[in-house]
């Protein structure tokens, strides 16, 4: 008898939100983010539904995030959105073909050291206005200038990122976006390359920053960029079902405590269940007392403090025993989003949470 646990990754939920991003961005390919373990939801069961679904790329934040997806064998192009991070990367990346986002001067230097006579394929980061990674604009010209003395690289295009596309009407969008399309203009070296702007938010709701290649990640796992939004509200469909069980019940009378810090008192008698999921998991412990909760089909809450291993559950009203189901979030269970919500976070860091102490199971 194993713990109780798993996280369900649901195939036909993954392949339905990709298809939704070839609808939104009809002209564009899809490039995944599949950074940060999918999004905590376990790459190697996500990448390879997404490649069977017709995704075109994936995109990494680290050489070990691609070296995970390398040994897939799925046969889809791995871009390193970050790195390299060190000389000895540009080596690795060359050798396997993964593509180079570079932004600062001293990955040209790295690439001069260790890849001169190698095939590389490159992205320039251009800065349009986030100011977190990439070229200021003005210097693409002796950029591109240094990365074409080379025969055996290849600059794919220009890629920036949107620093507020969960707000679509911000006009800090038209203004990045107007950034990028006068720099290709100014640029006519790049004008026929594989350039890229948009993440999830553009996807959905900014169709001007749909390049050659479009970025999506949150929107693939099912969620939403948008605040006050579900992602089954935007036609999307939740990949993740998280769940656990009943383990053990109480009976408490009006007046008694229930677990650490005796941090909750039963104002009358009450039953609780004990579910085998805690903070160890990712189950965020700021989700004491009163966050939704489903228990056996039927809402609930939390009650008390969530330790390392266990939660509290209010029985009262309703029927379940040990044994039964628990939906802690996303499908049959609260979304994602409601809780992030709840924790005045994001549904990407609620996600993120989610350790790989939880066998992830494909459904
Ligand atoms: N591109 C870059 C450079 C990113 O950093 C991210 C995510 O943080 C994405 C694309 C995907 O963004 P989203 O998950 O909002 O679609």
């Amino acid at each position: 008898m194993t713990r109780p646990i798993v996280a369900e990754i649901s195939r036909s939920a993954l392949a339905h939100n990709l298809r939704v991003a070839q609808t939104h961005a009809p002209r564009s390919r899809i490039m995944a983010a599949v950074k940060a373990n999918a999004y905590g939801h376990d790459v190697q069961l996500c990448a390879p539904v997404l490649a069977d679904a017709g995704v075109d790329a994936f995109a990494v934040a680290s050489l070990e995030e691609a070296e995970t997806i390398h040994a897939l064998n799925l046969a889809k192009p791995i871009c390193l959105l970050g790195g390299p991070f060190a000389d000895e990367e540009v080596s690795v990346a060359a050798e396997r073909g993964y593509w180079l986002v570079i932004h600062e001067d001293r990955q040209l230097r790295w690439m001069e050291n260790c890849a001169a006579q190698q095939d590389l394929q490159i992205f320039i980061k251009v800065d349009t206005g986030m100011h977190r990674l990439g070229f200021a604009p003005e210097r693409l010209p002796e950029i591109f200038a240094k990365l074409q003395a080379y025969p055996h690289w290849q600059v794919l295009g220009l890629m920036s990122h949107l620093a507020r596309a969960d707000h679509t009407e911000d006009p800090f969008n038209a203004q990045q976006i107007g950034v990028f399309d006068q720099t290709l203009q100014n640029f006519s070296g790049l004008t026929l390359g594989q350039h890229s702007l948009a993440n999830s938010g553009a996807v959905l709701a900014l169709p001007a920053a749909h390049q050659y290649w479009v970025r999506p990640g949150l929107m693939l796992y099912g969620l939403s960029p948008f605040a006050g939004w579900n992602g089954i509200d935007i036609g999307l469909q939740p990949v993740l079902s998280w769940r656990s069980e009943i383990v053990a019940t109480r009976q408490l009378q009006a007046g008694e405590w229930l677990g650490y810090g005796a941090a909750w008192q039963a104002p009358v008698a009450c039953r609780v269940g004990v579910v085998a999921a805690g903070y160890g998991d990712g189950y965020p412990r700021p989700l004491e007392t009163d966050t939704d909760i489903v228990v056996a089909g039927q809402k609930t809450r939390t009650l008390g403090r969530v330790s390392m291993d266990m939660l509290f559950v209010d029985l009262t009203h309703v029927q379940a025993d040990i044994g039964s189901a628990v939906h802690l979030m996303g499908a049959g269970g609260p979304t994602l989003e409601s809780l992030a919500s709840r924790l005045e976070t994001i549904p990407y860091e609620m996600s993120c949470r989610l350790q790989m102490r939880v066998p992830r199971r494909l459904g």
